[in-house]
């Protein structure tokens, strides 16, 4: 049995290996030697203050460099990641890797307030009884300020665990860090923790922003979040924005910050420093839009 499975160890993403539970089976193994073999990359992307058109922060995106496959997105991995529990181990150094990083750049590339970073944080993780001592021990070895993080979290979190979570995120909030509601508006949608937590952020998800400019049920949608966030004191980030149109529209909705290919996509730490030194033209675009419109 061993040896197949050895045999099998390359063929991992070979369509033509069949049965969905054997090809699980492999990616869980071959998972649990990429965090050894140090195969995993965290590739950040821009959040941009659409008042300012600058780059306020990052989102880290965890990526895998597999040796015969090529760069593995998510979401081939992380399903079997968080079924596995392996998500936590990978959740840690992910945010590990992003603390450090984001750290070098506050101060290679100075701003006010100090960039900051936004990192993804499986309901897993969220259960851990020493998440906080985890996240307490990665910004003391890296000097990160726990005001430049910001933990993402998706709904299903809050609900399916919701007096866990409640306490978790009080006593974190309390050290400073703040939250983001991910993919806000695709999962339960019950709004009654919202106001009981605090919560600074709702990212909507990239399925109301994408063709913003040809549904326009999508821009009532936009308009109903961005008041429902104003109205609770919290931040909204439009992601997947694409086109400059999109842009303009989120700007015109009041969307404080957008994220999306338009911007950038996820790339690795050079991509990002090369954006950093140049002055990209969306800046000058928003801000010029900004002063038109007061
Ligand atoms: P997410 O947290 O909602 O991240 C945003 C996803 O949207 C990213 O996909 C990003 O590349 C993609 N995206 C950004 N802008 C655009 C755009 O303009 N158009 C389109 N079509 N897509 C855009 P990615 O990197 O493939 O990640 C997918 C998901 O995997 C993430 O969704 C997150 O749920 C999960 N994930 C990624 N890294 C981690 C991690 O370190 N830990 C955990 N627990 N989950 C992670
Ligand atoms: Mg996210
Ligand atoms: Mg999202
Ligand atoms: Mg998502």
């Amino acid at each position: 049995r061993a040896k197949t499975l050895g045999k099998a160890r390359t063929e991992t993403f070979d369509p033509s290996m069949h049965g969905h539970a054997m090809a699980r089976l492999q990616i869980e193994i071959d998972l649990r030697k990429a965090l050894e073999r140090q195969e995993l990359r965290v590739f950040y992307q821009p959040i941009v203050s659409l008042k300012t058109g600058k780059i306020t922060g990052f989102e880290a995106l965890v990526r895998w460099q597999h040796p015969t496959s090529g760069m593995i997105p998510p979401i081939k991995f992380i399903p079997v990641a968080e079924e596995t529990g392996l998500i936590c181990a990978i959740g840690w150094w992910v945010l590990q890797q992003a603390c450090q990083q984001t750290r070098y750049w506050q101060e290679r590339f100075p701003s006010e307030p100090p960039l900051t970073i936004s990192v993804n944080v499986s309901g897993k993780q969220f259960t851990q009884s020493n998440l906080i001592e985890q996240v307490d021990r990665i910004l003391q070895e890296t000097g990160l300020a726990p005001t430049s993080l910001k933990l993402e979290i998706t709904e299903s979190v809050l609900v399916e665990n919701a007096e866990a979570a409640a306490a978790v995120i009080c006593q974190l909030r309390a050290m400073g860090i703040q939250f983001s509601i991910d993919d806000f508006g695709t999962g339960y949608s019950s709004l009654s923790y919202l106001h009981r937590l605090p919560i600074d952020t709702l990212k909507i998800d990239r399925s109301f922003v994408n063709n913003v400019d040809c549904e326009p049920e999508k821009i009532e949608i936009i308009r109903t979040i961005v008041a429902l966030a104003w109205n609770l004191g919290m931040n909204v980030v439009a992601e997947g924005v694409e086109t400059k149109t999109q842009m303009y529209q989120l700007q015109a909705l009041k969307s404080e910050y957008g994220q999306g290919y338009f911007f950038s996509k996820p790339t690795d730490s050079e991509a990002v420093e090369a954006l950093l030194m140049t002055q990209p033209d969306w800046e000058q675009d928003l801000r010029a839009m900004a002063q038109s419109v007061q």
